[in-house]
């Protein structure tokens, strides 16, 4: 599942509406940020980065704790960051959440979200995100760029992730993608899945969508009502998804 975000993943969305599933979950997920690319060169705006995911459900009441506490076993004083107000939102899958970014050294590192909606509908168990950026923090905690990090025992972080953003960023920067023809299909093939009530698959089909969208944006091909009526569409399809799955519990 290509997503541009950890909190558009599946364990994030259906986790967050379950209304009896009392799981935590973290998972790490490569986040594409189609408008970040900058060929590879930059250490903080990656086109592909990753990002280190917890879904706390449990105990949300201690999760800033825990999350000071996780900080201080990769070696941040937890002392030295500045939390910033940054509520969030997703029009396009009918998400919001009120929270934080945390920065450390000048740059964001973390976001720490605790979620209200997800497919326009009222979180029950109200459950909180660390999204945390493992370039970033990597590069922090070696005090040298990503790129001259070891991301594996004697594998630098540019030998094996240098040359997808390098390629990557000239795909959607300088070459433009225009894609729309897809996007009726996609639809389509997200209603009928919807109505075969198989709600995993129909979110598949609907980050596809997202995707494929985010590409002509990331081309300034999308204009301010072309946005909101492509975000107005799949918040509905969000919504049915959201539905279905909550019903089917
Ligand atoms: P920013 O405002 O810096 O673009 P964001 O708030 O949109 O980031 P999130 O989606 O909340 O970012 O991502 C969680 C974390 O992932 C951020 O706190 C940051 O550390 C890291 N991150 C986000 N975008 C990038 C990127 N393009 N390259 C490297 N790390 C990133």
């Amino acid at each position: 599942t290509i997503v541009g975000a950890a909190t558009f993943h599946p364990i994030c969305f259906f986790e967050s509406l379950h209304t009896k599933n009392m799981n935590n979950y973290m998972y790490t997920s490569i986040n594409r940020r189609l408008a970040d690319g900058r060929y590879g060169k930059s250490n903080n705006r990656l086109l592909c980065h990753h990002q280190f995911q917890v879904l706390l459900k449990n105990n949300i009441q201690d999760g800033l704790d825990l999350y000071n506490q996780s900080l201080q076993y990769i070696g941040i004083n937890s002392g030295d960051i500045k939390f910033i107000d940054n509520n969030w939102k997703s029009l396009s899958i009918g998400a919001i959440g009120f929270g934080w970014e945390a920065w450390y050294n000048l740059t964001e590192i973390t976001q720490i979200t605790y979620f209200q909606k997800f497919a326009d509908i009222e979180v029950t168990n109200v459950s909180m995100e660390f999204a945390y950026g493992i370039e970033r923090l990597v590069s922090m905690i070696n005090g040298k760029p990503i790129n001259e990090c070891l991301w594996d025992k004697d594998i630098l972080y540019s030998d094996i992730c240098y040359i997808r953003e390098n390629e990557l960023t000239s795909l959607y920067l300088k070459y433009k993608i225009r894609n729309t023809e897809n996007f009726d299909k996609l639809y389509q093939l997200c209603e009928e899945l919807i109505k075969d009530k198989l709600y995993y698959s129909a979110y598949e089909i609907l980050l596809d969508i997202i995707y494929t969208f985010n590409i002509l944006d990331a081309s300034h091909e999308i204009g301010e009502l072309e946005y909101k009526e492509f975000t107005d569409r799949t918040r509905i399809l969000s919504n049915k998804i959201g539905n279905l799955f909550i019903n089917s519990l």
